[in-house]
């Protein structure tokens, strides 16, 4: 991993910014280098992430403190994640929810319960995950692997040492919040040490130094629906990181890559493909396999077949993800022009030539046609 800015550079704040500069400052950063203002801008979407991370940290009074304590050492989210065959982890903090969220909060009538619980709830976690189209078409299960914050077992998520509880915060005297004489007026603001629970801890317990959550490896079976596509999302409740303090968990959203096939192109719930067929059996007609996903099947080929005709083969596409049907297989028929012929080969096929050329234009249903178009076109000029 590449070495990391310091959250205040990144942010551009100074080390004593209030929490409102810091917020200022972030949504500054987040709507310059949003990626939908910068499409396909590698440098634009480094500096949004590396936003999204400073201010996760710095937006958090417990996760700046132990940031400035203690540095990136302090706070680092993404340790042993490591992922398998290609696999990404990381937060998934979608700026504009938040900013958003932020300006119409005071509308939605969120009571400051909700709003506490909200703040100590987990982090949201994306997973990007690549599977075959096979496995799109059949769904299938994957387990996946990643590192998350989970509940602290030996204080069950409290943070407090076994035998102690929670005690009034003396600072606030329980209320959560302290008044400050501000010239005239007097101001209400989170209390700074308990951060407006109104209860502190008295003994923290030693495994979780009070948090009440730990990193933890985790394994998570994933069952993915037959019928996805690259850009479908899964959502796992409740899997995402656990809050501190037993704050709910956050969730977990599973993004799909299908990967693409060398045999078959998707196009909405239908699959495209091609087979080649011998000359001869385009004239005469006959039977030949074809792919299919499911395996192979059978395709009638009609007398007179022309070259890049297309078959339609009923129901044996994608099922549709959310109910309502099955696609088809088009599989389109090119005539393949035989090679490496030999010397009686070749005397045959001009035999056959002159043969064709002496029934006339019955033989050559497009090129008749063709031509006709052509001489249509040099009249008119
Ligand atoms: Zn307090
Ligand atoms: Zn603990």
């Amino acid at each position: 991993m590449a070495t990391k800015r310091d959250y205040y550079e990144v942010l551009g704040v100074a080390k004593n910014a209030s929490e409102a500069d810091i917020k200022k400052a972030y949504r500054r950063m987040a709507m310059k280098h949003h990626p939908d203002k910068n499409a396909g801008d590698k440098a634009a979407e480094e500096k949004f992430k590396e936003a999204n991370e400073a201010n996760e940290i710095l937006s958090n009074a417990q996760k700046r403190a132990a940031y400035d304590q203690f540095g990136h050492a302090g706070v680092n989210q993404q340790a042993g994640g490591g992922g398998q065959g290609g696999f990404h982890q990381g937060n998934f903090t979608d700026a504009f929810g938040d900013i958003f969220g932020d300006l119409f909060g005071g509308g939605r009538g969120r009571g400051g319960q909700a709003r506490q619980e909200q703040q100590n709830r987990g982090s949201d976690l994306r997973y990007e995950i690549e599977i075959s189209m096979e496995e799109a078409f059949h769904g299938v299960t994957k387990n996946i692997k990643f590192s998350s914050f989970a509940p602290c077992e030996p204080c069950h998520g409290l943070g407090a040492q076994k035998g102690s509880s929670k005690i009034k915060c003396t600072t606030c005297n329980g209320h959560g919040a302290v008044r400050i004489q501000q010239g005239f007026f007097a101001i209400q603001q989170a209390c700074p040490n308990c951060h407006g629970s109104g209860q502190v801890i008295k003994d923290p317990c030693t495994s979780c130094k009070g948090q009440g959550r730990m990193h933890k490896a985790r394994e998570v079976s994933v069952k993915i629906p037959a019928g996805v596509d690259t850009g479908s999302r899964i959502r796992l409740s409740g899997e995402g990181d656990a809050g501190e303090s037993g704050g709910g968990q956050g969730d977990l959203y599973i993004d799909i890559h299908v990967k693409a096939n060398t045999l078959f192109q998707r196009e909405g719930n239908d699959i495209h493909c091609e087979a080649p067929i011998a000359f001869a059996t385009a004239c005469l007609g006959g039977e030949i396999e074809i792919p299919t996903i499911d395996g192979r099947v059978k395709l009638k080929i009609p007398p007179e077949t022309q070259s890049g005709k297309t078959f339609r083969l009923r129901g044996k596409g994608f099922k549709a993800l959310h109910g309502g049907g099955i696609g088809d297989l088009l599989c389109q028929v090119n005539i393949e022009t035989p090679i490496n012929l030999t010397e009686e080969q070749k005397n045959r096929l001009k035999e056959f030539s002159t043969l064709i050329e002496a029934g006339g234009k019955k033989h050559s249903p497009k090129s008749s046609s063709w031509f006709d178009s052509v001489k249509r076109f040099f009249s008119r000029t």
